[in-house]
């Protein structure tokens, strides 16, 4: 990663964040960007654009207007496939966000591939998300679902990695960056490891896709999960990656309009790929939404993204160290958080201390991140969570630590 000036910084904090114009309508400093980013006015527009001038179902009508809107979604997957490095768009679905992807995966290849006596490994520091679908199929096949615990730092070693696979384990499903610890998971090596066991392996990218180069051929994974409100695309739209081989032996997942080729009153016959598993009429207008984000994040750079939250993360703990009675959960080490940063305060709770901040005009969350069992593992009930994005500046750091230097003081504490 390449560092830049103190004014090349302020020049492309400026030119970033003229594209947000959310930031001009109030006075707040944004800091819960793993729950969801806010929007470029490019998407907002290309979204407007789709509906003012392009929109019809697509996929079905052989009119002018209909081509037009079949046009917009596939142009879209085409952007997605591009920003993945997948193969071919016949490996990349649409789907709501990273939760309908990852149920759609483990209903349609779990309830096929997947049987008793089986093993499926995740790890404990999963989102609900990317655990209770494992959960659930693994209670009604009869299969083994065991957690990989990692180190206290989140760390998940190589060697840990390979003490859990045994000839039983089918499945690996685990997050390449944890929405908690903001950790990075070494998925390309535990990927090879997974495939020489038989298994496998599923990624969560919801908080790696935004933030860091993902490429899926690299990767060697299975399938890779994503949501487009997370990378500055509209909520209501995401996608997953899967190889074509697996998808092509996988059943549909939800049945009606569109996923089929040919029906009669006994049965039916499947559509091609990806369309088998897009049953009903498609969110177009996400999906352009969600091109334009990726064309927009592509246009700074994922590098740049890396280098600028990498920047802000390192200031951010930095000063949070400075400021007595805050933990931080996880490493100590900026480079492992990809602009997470989850932490306690002695005395006060997640939600008071949130609320603080919001008096403040600070946005952050509090509460157990959609991740109880890890919660339970780091030994606390709840917690709060500053987490940065491609706007964020240092001025934005420095007004969290203003605020987050207040807290224990507004709850009563003498220092
Ligand atoms: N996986 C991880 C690691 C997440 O952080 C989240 C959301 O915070 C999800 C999955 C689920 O994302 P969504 O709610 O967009 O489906």
């Amino acid at each position: 990663m390449q560092e830049i000036s103190r004014e090349q910084r302020q020049l492309e904090d400026q030119k970033i964040l003229s594209k947000f114009l959310i930031f001009k309508s109030a006075d707040f400093t944004y800091l819960d960007n793993a729950a969801t980013t806010q929007k470029p006015e490019c998407v907002l527009q290309a979204m407007n654009n789709y509906y003012r001038t392009q929109n019809a179902n697509p996929l079905r009508g052989l009119y002018k207007l209909s081509i037009a809107a079949t046009d917009a979604y596939e142009d879209a997957r085409e952007e997605v496939r591009k920003f993945l490095n997948a193969e071919s768009t016949e490996e990349i679905v649409f789907t709501r966000n990273a939760t309908e992807s990852l149920n759609l995966v483990a209903y349609s290849y779990g309830r096929a591939f997947i049987k008793e006596g089986d093993e499926i490994v995740i790890t404990i520091m999963e989102h609900h998300s990317n655990m209770l679908p494992w959960q659930q199929l693994a209670k009604e096949k009869g299969a083994k679902l065991t957690y990989i615990m990692p180190e206290e730092d989140g760390t998940i070693t190589e060697e840990v990695f390979r003490s859990y696979m045994n000839p039983h384990v089918k499945l690996v499903a685990m997050t390449q960056v944890s929405n908690v610890l903001g950790c990075r998971n070494d998925v390309k090596t535990f990927a090879r490891i997974a495939h020489e066991n038989g298994a496998v392996f599923v990624c969560d990218g919801a908080q790696s896709v935004p933030h860091i180069k993902v490429d899926v051929q690299d990767l060697d994974v299975d399938f890779l999960a994503f949501s487009g409100h997370k990378i500055y695309g509209p909520m209501g739209i995401g996608a997953f990656y899967g190889k074509k081989e697996l998808l092509d032996k996988m059943p549909p997942f939800l049945f009606g309009g569109e996923m089929i080729e040919y029906v009669t009153t006994e049965g039916a016959t499947w559509n091609e790929l990806p369309h088998k598993f897009e049953a009903g009429t498609v969110n177009a207008g996400g999906a352009v939404g969600l091109g334009e984000a990726l064309r927009y994040v592509s246009s700074i750079g994922m590098d740049r993204i890396e280098e600028r939250e990498a920047h802000l993360t390192k200031l951010l703990m930095e000063e949070m160290k400075k400021v007595p009675h805050v933990h931080i959960l996880g490493s100590q080490d900026p480079e492992k958080h990809y602009g997470i940063v989850t932490f306690t305060i002695d005395g006060v709770h997640p939600h008071d201390i949130a609320a603080i901040f919001d008096e403040h005009n600070v946005d952050i969350r509090a509460g157990h991140h959609c991740a109880q069992p890890l919660m339970k593992f780091c030994g606390t009930p709840s917690t709060t969570r500053a987490s940065i994005g491609l706007y964020n500046t240092e001025e934005d750091i420095y007004k969290f630590i203003e605020a987050l230097k207040l807290i224990r003081g507004e709850m009563g504490y003498n220092g």
